[in-house]
């Protein structure tokens, strides 16, 4: 494992009649941002359901931090969770909770012995970070969607996870938000020395947050390498569309 922190190999997994992932392998390495690119419906969030154990492949191996996630039991599962943030496709702030409230949430129910004054801290540090201080007592109803999904970001990192997953952080943003939520992405890597993977199908995106691009086609990752390996001069006629949409 070295310097991988998640080791996929060989992964399948079908619903029924329907094959998802034909034998996906994909690493990650340790401090990088991997962008996962694939149409929709490709099985990207099918991958990082697997990852954190939310569903079980039929074959192949899914290693994170060095554990194979379908042999843990519950208790170590729960373990491996803690250390990877996941913000998921419209996973959405709860609207009856105070900014400080939906921060504080994660915190008292997975960690045990810290201090009010020491949550208060945490909390306003991790709004500065993510350029929303003032926010601390507005409800969710209060905040454009740019500054939900900050929130989402600051709430994911209180436990200063390991590794994040980010699935389609730009969805429906406009483009100067994407921009700014591309930025903090990127700033998060550097502040908190964590390890990426950025599911997206925006190309921005993926230009502006990624070490490493990896594009899901039928099942497998057919071109993995940086955005200008990947892209520009693409043969494959799946990703020329793909790059020639966007551009
Ligand atoms: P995307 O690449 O857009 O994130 P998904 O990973 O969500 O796609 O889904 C890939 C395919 O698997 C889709 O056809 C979806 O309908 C199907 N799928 C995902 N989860 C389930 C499930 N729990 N049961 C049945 N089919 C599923
Ligand atoms: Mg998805």
């Amino acid at each position: 494992m070295e310097d991988k922190v998640v080791e996929i190999r060989g992964l399948m997994k079908s619903f029924g009649d329907l094959d998802v992932l034909k034998g996906v392998d994909l690493d990650l390495h340790k401090g990088e941002n991997l962008v996962v690119l694939g149409k929709s419906g490709s099985g990207k969030s099918v991958l990082i359901k697997i990852m954190v154990g939310l569903l079980k492949q039929d074959a192949g191996t899914m290693t994170v931090l060095g554990k194979e996630v379908s042999t843990l039991r519950t208790k170590e599962l729960n373990a491996l969770r803690l250390r990877i943030g996941f913000s998921f496709q419209n996973s959405a702030l709860y609207d009856s909770m105070t900014v400080r409230e939906n921060m504080e949430f994660p915190l008292v129910r997975n960690i045990k012995n810290l201090t009010k004054k020491e949550i208060t801290m945490k909390i306003e540090g991790l709004l500065d970070s993510v350029g929303l201080p003032q926010s601390i007592n507005q409800m969710p109803s209060e905040l454009s969607g740019g500054q939900k999904k900050r929130i989402g970001v600051a709430r994911t990192l209180i436990l200063e996870p390991e590794i994040m997953l980010y699935d389609e952080p730009t969805a429906g943003l406009d483009p100067i938000t994407c921009g700014e939520i591309n930025t903090l992405i990127n700033q998060v890597r550097e502040e908190y020395n964590t390890s990426s993977i950025v599911i997206t199908h925006d190309l921005t995106c993926a230009k502006d947050t990624g070490d490493r691009m990896a594009v899901l086609l039928d099942g497998q990752f057919d071109a993995v390498g940086t955005f200008e390996e990947v892209f520009p001069h693409a043969e494959d006629k799946r990703i020329k569309s793909f790059y020639d949409y966007n551009f």
